[in-house]
């Protein structure tokens, strides 16, 4: 949305604009002038309908222009997605833990038993593994997913669990309360529109070198399916360094924030990789204004079939899970 200003408009005018176009939940950037020294004020994120009527009948307003953003509906998407009792985008930051894969009935348990201790509501759990090798795990199917189901029902947790491939989505769709499209996914676009059929939320995880507009054009593909309940995920990007398994980019959480009001949440386990400095960046998430953190665990990373090298002990996670909540006490308002 562009707001072309009259000549006569003065500069404190034009920030009293802007503040109210911020406190509506925008973000105002000026444009240069044009040839007739016009000034003009474009807004990015999703400004309420009657707002931008309000402030196009402001004094000083010459005329309001409709910007052509890639993705319309994920610019005007609503902030929060329910996932049973998670409100991602609500007062409460989310926490969604697990395992990266299910590997049994007693080590989902455990790790069941600690994100509820740990205050999560979501359980996550990969059944159907997207793994970079093909003599790698690649997850017990849907057995994997019953499993998801039967734990989480018993501590009171929802699901998030990933979906591979759109003929997978009915039976996922089936047992889980959210759909997972991961990172080596995001540009899958048969899958994109697949989920965007489904009536589950689905959580968008970022392409490990997608640019936030590629990524927003994912989420487009599945809003334009008829699905607008999505919450994107941040798992960082792949870099020159092997130190980390990839660069966590938290300067996704605010840049994103000012092109969509989706929310957006963050998984420090794929986007660091070293268990040692896992805490640190999801404190840090919260600290960003992340609208959740997805962290992985398990009883015993030593004998887990997938990413053990990245999983937080259930002791840890219960730690980590009360530090994150103070952290984002500190940033949401
Ligand atoms: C996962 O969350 O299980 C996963 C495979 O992550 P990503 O798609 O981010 O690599
Ligand atoms: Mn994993």
């Amino acid at each position: 949305m562009i707001f072309v200003f009259t000549a006569e408009i003065d500069a404190e005018a034009i920030a009293r604009f802007e503040a109210e176009v911020r406190r509506a939940g925008g973000e105002p950037q000026r444009l240069a002038s044009g040839p007739d020294g016009r000034r003009a004020i474009e807004c990015r994120g999703a400004l309420p309908r009657d707002v931008v009527a309000a402030l196009a009948k402001q004094t000083g307003v010459a005329f309001v222009l409709e910007s052509s953003v890639a993705y319309p509906k994920v610019a005007a998407a609503a902030p929060t997605v329910r996932v049973g009792k998670a409100l991602f985008g609500g007062p409460e930051i989310v926490l969604i833990a697990g395992p990266c894969a299910v590997e049994s009935e007693a080590q989902l348990e455990a790790c069941a038993r600690a994100a509820s201790a740990a205050g999560a509501t979501v359980l996550r759990g990969g059944a159907f593994k997207p793994r970079t090798s093909p003599y790698s795990f690649q997850g017990s199917g849907e057995t994997a997913v019953g499993l998801l189901r039967a734990v989480a029902d018993r501590h009171g947790l929802a699901v998030v669990t990933e979906v591979l491939s759109p003929d997978a989505v009915p039976l996922v769709a089936e047992h889980a309360d959210m759909l997972q499209v991961g990172s080596r996914n995001m540009q899958n676009f048969a899958l994109l529109r697949a989920v965007g059929q489904s009536t589950r939320p689905v959580l968008l995880k970022r392409g490990m070198s997608a640019t936030l507009e590629e990524w927003l054009l994912a989420a487009e593909y599945i809003a334009n399916a008829g699905n607008e309940r999505i919450v994107l995920c941040e798992r960082g990007v792949r870099h020159f360094d092997p130190a980390a398994r990839n660069l966590l980019d938290l300067a996704a959480v605010p840049l994103i924030r000012a092109r969509t009001a989706l929310p957006i949440i963050v998984d420090p386990s794929h986007g660091v990789g070293v268990r040692s400095a896992i805490p640190a960046m999801a404190l840090a998430a919260a600290a960003a204004g992340a609208d959740g953190v997805m962290l992985e665990c398990h009883p015993d990373p030593g004998a887990a079939k997938s990413d053990g090298f990245q999983a937080l002990l259930p002791e840890q996670l219960i730690e980590l899970g009360e530090r994150i909540r103070a952290v984002a006490a500190c940033v949401r308002t």
